[in-house]
């Protein structure tokens, strides 16, 4: 049974992780450093097939409209969002990355630098350990309804954890018809499709054994 001093010590590991995400202090790159909300956006959008909405947005990254409003606006600013009229509906833009925007995007995402270099530093075991993790902590935040829009395998109704065909592939993706590891969870997954209420709790259930023998 985990104890309180446990509980805590895993908060305070949370937090310093949440601190270096913000502090962003020790690129060396020469990479704008960027509020962790507005990099989001950036790879987000940079990521994304078509423009999206900033209710999309917003509900992807589990914050509200008012909250996201500022970043937008800042990333604007800086000529790196380009905002356009949604044909579908009136009262809404749809967004998109400019081309200094990707240029900024791809510096964010280089695996040298940032929290990606500290990523660099693990062994797919802990990758994957990490990566268990954190689906677990985003089903806890979905539950709390903190993070509606999250797209993780967890919460997708392709997800089948324990019927991979291998001991180091033990899910399963429906969509892709592949079994996978713990590596490969995904945490943020285009092809994503939200489980009901009944699968997700079951996957949790398959989920949750397979890790804690
Ligand atoms: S579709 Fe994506 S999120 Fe869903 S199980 Fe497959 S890899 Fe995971």
């Amino acid at each position: 049974m985990t104890t309180d001093f446990q509980k805590q010590q895993a908060v305070a590991g949370l937090e310093q992780l949440a601190s270096l995400v913000r502090a962003q202090s020790w690129r060396q790159d020469g990479t704008p450093s960027l509020p962790p909300t507005q990099s989001a956006v950036l790879r987000m959008l940079d990521g994304a097939a078509e423009p999206l909405r900033a209710a999309q947005i917003a509900e992807r990254l589990g914050i509200s409209a008012a909250s996201l409003s500022d970043s937008l606006k800042a990333l604007e600013a800086k000529g790196w969002l380009l905002r356009a009229a949604d044909p579908a509906d009136k009262r809404a833009s749809l967004l998109s990355v400019t081309v200094y925007g990707r240029e900024i995007a791809a510096r964010l995402n280089d695996p040298q630098q940032g929290m990606a270099a500290l990523i660099n530093g693990l062994s797919e075991q802990d990758v994957g350990a990490f990566l268990r993790v954190t689906q677990l902590l985003v089903r806890e935040a979905q539950q709390k309804g903190l993070a509606t829009g999250s797209r993780t395998c967890l919460g997708c109704r392709f997800f089948r954890p324990g019927e991979g065909s291998q001991p180091d592939k033990p899910h399963f993706c429906a969509f892709v018809q592949q079994p996978f590891g713990d590596s490969e969870l995904r945490v943020d997954c285009a092809e994503q499709q939200p489980a009901d209420q009944q699968q997700a709790e079951e996957s949790v259930l398959r989920f949750r054994p397979m890790h804690s023998q």
